[in-house]
C-alpha cells in the first residue's frame, strides 16, 4: 500500500486497509487482530455478528464495515452493529437505514455502492443514476460520506476507478472504497481512500 501510494505521489496515510474476513476461520483472523489491525469487512450481517459480536467489547477501536448487499429485513441489525455500511444502493434501503438511525440514535458511516461497470449480477446504482440517488439519500436525511464500487473482472480497472472518483468529486465526497486483492495498487493510484483486501491477506477462501 505504502509503495503504491508513494508511486502515485500520495501521502502514506492517504488510504486505509479493510481486511475482509468473510468465510475465514477465527484462527486466520486472530493473528491479524493480535498484530494490531482493527479495520475489518464482512459481506453478511448474520455472519459478521456471529464472528465479531463475542469479541467486540474486547476491542473498542474495531471498525467493522458491511461491504455486502444489505437486505431491508436486516437493516435494524446492520445499523446497530456496523461502524460503516458501504452498500447503500437503493431507495428502499436508504429509507430503512434513515429510519433505523433515527430510532437507534446510532449512525454508522455510510457509502453508496455504484455498479460502476453496469453489470447485471452486481448491486449498486448505475453511474447515470448516482447523482439522483445521492440527492434521494440527502432527502431521507442520510449523510453519505463516500462511494464504493466493485469493477468488472475483465479488462483494465483504471477507467472504472477514475469514474467513481469523478462522481465522488462532483459531490464533494471524500471517501472512496475501491481496490481489492488483485487491483488495490491501481485503485490507490486512482484515489482510493479505503482498499478492501481479503485473499491477499488470508489466502483463498
Ligand atoms: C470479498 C470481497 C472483497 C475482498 O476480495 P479479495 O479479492 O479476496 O481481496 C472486497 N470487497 C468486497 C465487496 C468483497 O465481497
Amino acid at each position: 500500500m505504502r509503495k503504491a501510494l508513494k508511486a502515485a505521489g500520495r501521502a502514506e496515510d492517504a488510504a486505509v486497509l479493510t481486511a475482509v474476513t468473510k468465510t475465514q476461520a477465527w484462527d486466520a483472523i486472530a493473528p491479524v487482530l493480535a498484530a494490531g489491525h482493527r479495520r475489518f469487512g464482512e459481506n453478511r450481517v448474520q455472519e459478521a455478528m456471529e464472528r465479531w459480536g463475542p469479541v467486540r467489547e474486547d476491542y473498542p477501536d474495531l471498525v467493522l464495515s458491511l461491504i455486502g448487499p444489505l437486505q431491508s429485513n436486516k437493516t435494524a441489525e446492520a445499523v446497530g452493529f456496523f461502524d460503516v455500511i458501504a452498500t447503500i444502493d437503493r431507495d428502499k434501503i436508504a429509507r430503512a437505514v434513515a429510519e433505523e438511525i433515527q430510532k437507534q440514535g446510532r449512525a454508522p458511516g455510510l457509502l453508496v455502492q455504484v455498479n460502476i461497470g453496469e453489470e447485471a449480477q452486481k448491486s449498486g446504482v448505475v453511474p447515470s443514476e448516482a447523482d439522483a440517488f445521492l440527492k434521494t439519500c440527502g432527502a431521507h436525511g442520510l449523510k453519505i460520506e463516500g462511494l464504493m464500487c466493485i469493477p468488472p473482472v475483465e479488462g483494465p480497472r483504471g477507467p472504472y476507478f477514475a469514474l467513481l472518483k469523478k462522481i465522488a468529486d462532483r459531490h464533494g465526497l471524500a471517501r472512496l472504497s475501491m481496490g481489492m486483492s488483485d487491483d488495490y495498487e491501481t485503485a490507490l493510484a486512482f484515489g482510493s481512500t479505503e482498499i478492501r483486501v481479503g485473499s491477499a491477506i488470508f489466502g483463498s477462501r
